[in-house]
């Protein structure tokens, strides 16, 4: 069976007319949908606490307003704030202020997959996550070229739920490209996969990579041109997503391909589709989502962070950065953690000297 996958003439605007749309939280993705809407001839308004992004909006020239003030005035929420702050903003300032039969749109699965958030069944819940950065999507709607997206209705309270959904896809821009309609629960585990599995595998095959050169006596200079300052890799991804996985190869010689193709073999046994099976696993059964929740995990998350500034590639890349006299602004860093005396500290002691010591492998 072939799947559907929405564009642009499943869309119809006039399901919108009248209505008021707020967009709670201007950063990546709401600045970029605010702005494609109210290009498409939408009425935008913008909550947002009294901070940067709020003068931005102003500047950009929307109304902004309150989160509590711009739900009370909406038909239509888009939610696009970080998902680990957004139990909170929804349950203290949007809950009880949205209007009945008021439409939620979520840009991640995340919390309503793992039921952080449980919305009452008298509004429509929408998803619309795009495959895309928020500049991307606002450079790809004025282009015309659009972007993929997921999409869903998890709950059709108005009756005109997926009409309006196919209307809001067509108003951020996505429908130029194609919308596919997979459930919240799908659309956060794939993301949660590509961040966890492929990732950090991808992460630790440069990485091993770059000091197999550099230790064998490799200009650094050279080794990090080669592995990735070059931007070559990112061409690559994109052929492969234009012309195809396999045959992007013919954009590359005989040679390369050759040696490419026949040494693959030598990595065959590697532990990787083990380990990521286990990683789905953890992910599916929302026992990542509980472990993230936890308040030790934003501890360990501190800890990580900072162990990175101290890694041998970020020193070594804020030297090759200077020597080929790009921007110092590209350093990593991050405050290091106080250490309190807390119980919760004292039992992640073990863990977080593992971590160190991975992390520090390079
Ligand atoms: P951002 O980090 O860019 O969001 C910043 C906005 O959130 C600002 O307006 C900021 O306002 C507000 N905000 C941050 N913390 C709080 C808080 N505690 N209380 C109230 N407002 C807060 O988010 P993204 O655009 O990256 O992500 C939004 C959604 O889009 C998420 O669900 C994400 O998963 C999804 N998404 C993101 C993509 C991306 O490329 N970034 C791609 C696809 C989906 P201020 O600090 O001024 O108060």
């Amino acid at each position: 069976m072939v799947e559907h996958i929405f564009s642009e003439n499943d869309g119809n605007l006039d399901v919108l007319l009248n209505l008021t749309i707020t967009i709670i939280g201007y950063g990546n993705q709401g600045r970029a949908q605010a702005l494609n809407m109210r290009d498409s001839g939408l009425k935008v308004i913008i909550g947002n606490r009294k901070d940067q992004y709020r003068k931005r909006a102003k500047k950009d020239g929307f109304e902004v307003f309150s989160i509590e003030e711009a739900t009370k005035l909406c038909d239509i929420l888009f939610l696009l704030i970080p998902d680990e702050v957004m139990k909170e903003i929804y349950e203290n300032h949007i809950k009880d202020n949205l209007k009945d039969k008021g439409a939620i749109v979520f840009a991640s699965g995340y919390n309503i997959a793992f039921n952080i958030i449980k919305p009452p069944k008298k509004h429509d819940v929408l998803l619309i996550a795009p495959r895309m950065i928020g500049v991307g999507v606002r450079e790809r709607f004025l282009t015309n070229e659009g972007f993929f997206s997921f999409i869903h209705v998890e709950n059709d309270a108005s009756s005109k739920a997926q009409e309006i959904l196919l209307a809001l896809c067509k108003a951020i821009g996505t429908l130029k490209k194609g919308a596919f309609d997979i459930s919240f629960k799908q659309e956060a585990v794939l993301d949660l996969f590509n961040e966890q599995a492929f990732g950090p595998v991808f992460g630790r095959v440069l990485l091993t990579s770059i000091f197999t050169l550099v230790d064998a006596g490799y200009p650094p200079e050279a080794v990090l041109i080669e592995m990735f300052m070059s931007e070559e890799m990112s061409y690559i991804y994109e052929k492969m997503a234009q012309v195809g996985l396999v045959k992007q190869v013919d954009f590359h010689s005989q040679t390369s391909q050759y040696g490419a193709m026949s040494r693959g073999i030598k990595f065959r046994n590697l532990p990787i589709k083990k380990e990521m099976k286990k990683i789905l696993e953890n992910i599916e059964s929302g026992n990542f989502a509980k472990e993230w929740e936890k308040k030790s995990s934003k501890i360990i998350f501190r800890f990580l962070k900072f162990f990175a500034t101290k890694t041998r590639i970020n020193k070594l890349e804020q030297k090759v950065r200077r020597n080929l006299k790009l921007k110092s602004i590209d350093y990593y860093e991050f405050e290091e953690p106080t250490i309190d005396d807390s119980d919760i500290t004292k039992k992640i002691m073990r863990e977080l000297k593992e971590f160190e010591d991975y992390i520090m492998e390079f």
